[in-house]
């Protein structure tokens, strides 16, 4: 272990890195790590990523006239990116077999029902993933939808 003083390419910040390993690599260890952006900068980084995505969400959610999330300004936009991947996810279900117009609209009419941003962050573990949409949906459907489905006898989910 040795310590070496390197000035990083994303800012010019010098800093003091330990480097580990065989001697004769350490250098090229150290030059190679002037070139991975400092912590500041991957912070600042994420914090850019994350706010383009909160933008995009919030965009979507306009031009899709989705109702308008409560909550402090971080959870609502943390949320928009949830509610969105969200979306993303169940529209997915469109070409699964069985998979109907009015099934999805039962599923966004529950994903437009959650408006406040704390629920959305709560429950982002366990937001559908598409088997989590299905056992939601088969518990919901009226009997004439079932019929519907039926009809389409090409379903394949349990
Ligand atoms: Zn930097």
């Amino acid at each position: 272990m040795a310590w070496y003083t390197i000035r990083r390419d994303c800012c010019g910040a010098v800093q003091r890195v330990q480097i580990y390993g065989p001697r004769d690599t350490r250098q090229a260890r150290a030059n190679r790590s002037e070139m991975r952006p400092c912590q500041t900068c991957r912070r600042e980084r994420r914090a850019v990523d994350a706010e383009q995505a909160a933008q995009q969400a919030a965009g979507q959610a306009e031009l899709d006239g989705l109702p308008t999330l409560t909550g402090t300004d971080r959870q609502v936009a943390w949320a928009l990116v949830l509610r969105d991947n969200t979306i993303t996810k169940v529209l997915s279900l469109a070409t699964a077999p069985g998979a109907t117009p009015a099934h999805l609209d039962w599923l966004l009419d529950r994903i437009c029902a959650r408006t406040d941003a704390a629920w959305w962050i709560d429950h982002r573990a366990g937001l559908p993933r598409d088997d989590h949409c299905w056992t939601a949906l088969r518990a919901s459907l009226t009997d004439e939808q079932k019929a519907e489905f039926a009809a389409l006898g090409k379903e394949s989910r349990p």
